[in-house]
């Protein structure tokens, strides 16, 4: 079948938002008005679309990152078929401790919608998920939700964007009465009224502006004119003239700056009362990129590594990424991918370059929030997934095996908490096994790793509730049911200073002897640098065959960690003298004089231990702030921040994750139920020498 939608008819969106600032609600809503959602769901009742996980929806967060596909004609176009385009909606979840997923959907999505809460403004995790977008520069259109609620408060929630994520923010439109006066949105482009009618808000009113908030409106859309004008030389020199721009060109030089990332478009309304969301989507057509307005994506060249480019063309060789593996209950595995160039077709071979073997594509799907759509071919800029993939995991580039390309891949945060995990019943193992791993395919940041001493099998995650979901899943999904251990935080070892020091192994009685001798230099890396070798061998001092078991040597003695058993990072080893014996060296003798080289330079450079340090925001009535804070204190908290948001506080801390275990409950009684708080992982730090010392001695135990 051609193309039926014209790559720039097209948009690769994801929803972005603090957890409950409404994500759900607005996604469910947006597959309500494309038409594709026949019955419209409330998160409580656990009924929403893309909430399919049934834990999902016992927990009432979003876990999955799926494409959802559905179709939009602009409100000011009703009824032109040609003015329909194809929205792929990439689900991001709203929870802190799936911040791998938000990444994720980053790479593959063009453009985001912003949900934030009219009432509480820029939480937290919205930073976060900003700090993310902004990483991958995706452009971004606000929406300020909530503005039903007791407490909404627009011009606050709006002035926290501005201060807090970003000045080039603009409204657009402006809210008609608040709390439960609200009752639609000024569009400052036209400036007309909006009110949304019937059951679930269909019917779509167009008025005029009401007297009271005319001057307000006047004022904001010279505010957002002089914003635009700014941005186009043509407007600028016609608006001193005292001439303004016609809405069209408007609509044009926002949506460049939009997608250049130079203004940010803020619309408003209430998801849950069902006003507003259908301009949000008119904003997504106006002011979000197509696929073929993305710079080329860039990757390496499969044999000769020099970088290449592809553009978003149909005619170009196939270039596509994988960015998640789910499960599906009905058809099994699904590999869902994004097609950057060219066209993935059924009944093809593809070459993963990532692993560097051919996969056959059987069957491709395109989900629907109902619905999933058999598909013959997906084309450039597009959104689908493959069924039954065997060997492909998250983050792979599938390729044309004639112009085979590896697109840059996702970056994940390692794991900070890890835990035993055993089979409720030992003829499980095996089956747990198998669980365990399938999990780990589709998440990048789940690991699962044996302690070598116990033999125990051990699983890493982001954070309790992460580690807690999978072990369920599990259950759920796999039928096995297992016992955990004690969460336990992932400290790492790393050295202050710079050493030089020397390792021999050098046995030369009887029979063949042994001859290794290397001299290494170590030095530390910024954090979050990891591991560096470094060659600097001159005059052959070590012969070139020798360097590699040197290497060796070094990495498993890094990875074992010298002062507590914790991997060693954020250091560059370098190797630059040393000598051999032309009858006993061999490369046995050079991995042992590298690991023996490493620990003792080591020592020599000061060795510290790193702790994961998380981001922590605890909600409170004013009453219990004493409480909170000395208790955040009394577990080595730096308080950030101290702020009011309507009735309550709240309190921003960075916290040691060691520190965090238990928490919920310790809040709850310390508040009488009434305190919440969210957290997730900020950096790692160095831990204060006494505690380093109890860790030692508890690990050597
Ligand atoms: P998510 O965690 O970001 O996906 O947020 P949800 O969509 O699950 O919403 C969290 C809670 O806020 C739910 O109880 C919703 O019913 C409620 N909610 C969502 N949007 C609105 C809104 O516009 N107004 C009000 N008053 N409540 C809303």
């Amino acid at each position: 079948m051609p193309r039926q939608y014209p790559i720039e008819k097209t948009r690769d969106i994801g929803v972005v938002a603090h957890i409950d600032a409404g994500k759900t609600t607005t996604s469910e809503r947006i597959l309500f008005y494309t038409g594709v959602a026949h019955k419209i769901g409330e998160v409580h009742e656990g009924d929403t679309v893309m909430d399919w996980m049934e834990q999902e929806r016992e927990r009432g967060i979003t876990i999955t990152s799926a494409a959802t596909t559905c179709f939009w004609t602009p409100t000011y176009a009703k009824g032109d078929k040609n003015m329909e385009y194809r929205l792929n909606i990439i689900d991001t979840p709203g929870h802190i401790d799936f911040t791998v997923e938000v990444k994720r959907s980053m790479r593959v999505l063009d453009g985001a919608v912003v949900v934030f809460d009219g009432v509480a403004g820029v939480e937290p995790q919205s930073e976060t998920n900003w700090h993310y977008a902004d990483e991958y520069n995706v452009p971004r259109i606000c929406f300020i939700n909530k503005l039903d609620r007791t407490g909404a408060d627009f011009d606050k929630s709006f002035g926290s964007i501005i201060e807090r994520l970003t000045p080039n923010a603009v409204p657009v439109q402006l809210p008609i009465g608040l709390e439960d006066k609200f009752e639609g949105v000024i569009d400052l482009l036209r400036m007309k009224s909006f009110r949304f009618e019937g059951e679930h808000g269909e019917n779509i009113i167009e008025g005029e502006i009401p007297a009271n908030l005319l001057d307000d409106a006047k004022k904001a859309r010279h505010t957002l004119l002089e914003k635009v004008v700014e941005k186009d030389d043509v407007l600028m020199a016609a608006y001193l003239e005292g001439k303004e721009p016609e809405i069209a060109d408007i609509k044009r030089v926002l949506r460049k700056a939009t997608i250049d990332n130079t203004l940010v478009p803020v619309f408003c309304g209430s998801a849950l009362k069902n006003k507003g969301v259908q301009l949000v989507l008119d904003g997504v057509v106006d002011y979000l990129p197509s696929p073929a307005d993305m710079p080329a994506t860039k990757g390496l060249d499969f044999e000769t590594h020099e970088e290449r480019e592809r553009h978003p063309k149909d005619d170009e060789p196939l270039a596509a990424l994988a960015f998640k593996i789910a499960a599906d209950p009905f058809v099994g595995s699904l590999t869902y991918f994004r097609v950057y160039s060219g066209i993935m077709k059924r009944g093809s071979y593809v070459l993963n370059a990532a692993k560097n073997n051919q996969e056959r594509i059987g069957r491709i799907v395109r989900m629907h929030a109902n619905h999933r759509e058999e598909v013959d071919e997906i084309y450039a800029g597009d959104l689908g997934a493959i069924v039954g993939l065997k060997n492909t995991t998250t983050g792979d580039t599938l390729t044309d095996p004639e112009h085979p390309i590896l697109l840059e891949r996702i970056v994940f945060p390692e794991p900070v908490i890890s835990m035993r995990i055993e089979p409720k019943t030992k003829a499980d193992q095996e089956k747990m096994g198998i669980a365990l791993h399938r999990l780990a395919e589709e998440d990048p940041t789940f690991r699962v790793s044996g302690d070598p001493d116990s033999g125990e099998t051990i699983i890493s995650g982001m954070g309790e509730l992460h580690l807690e979901i999978l072990v369920e899943r599990m259950k759920r999904e796999f039928t096995v049911d297992a016992n955990t251990g004690r969460p336990q935080v992932a400290y790492k070892e790393t050295i202050k200073g710079k050493a030089e020091a020397e390792g021999k192994y050098i046995r030369q009685s009887g029979g063949r002897g042994q001859y290794g001798h290397v001299w290494l230099r170590v030095e530390p890396l910024e954090r979050g640098k990891g591991f560096e070798f470094v060659e600097e061998i001159k005059g052959g001092a070590i012969p070139q065959e020798f360097i590699a078991p040197v290497e060796k040597g070094v990495t498993e003695a890094a990875q074992k960690g010298i002062l507590a058993g914790y991997p060693l990072v954020d250091l560059q080893v370098t190797v630059f003298d040393g000598s051999y014996h032309d009858v006993d060296s061999s490369e046995f003798a050079f991995k042992i004089a590298g690991s023996m080289a490493l620990q003792e330079a080591c020592r020599q450079a000061k060795l510290i231990m790193l702790e994961p340090i998380m981001k922590v925001q605890v909600i409170a009535p004013p009453d219990f702030l004493g409480d909170v804070t000395g208790d955040l204190s009394s577990k080595r908290g730096k308080i950030k921040a101290m702020g009011e948001r309507g009735t309550v506080r709240v309190i921003d801390a960075d916290v040691p994750l060691s520190e965090m275990f238990g928490y919920s409950t310790n809040l709850r009684s310390m508040t009488q139920g009434r305190g919440s708080f969210t957290m997730e992982f900020s950096h790692y730090e160095e831990v204060p020498n006494n505690i380093a010392q109890l860790i030692i001695e508890g690990k050597k135990k």
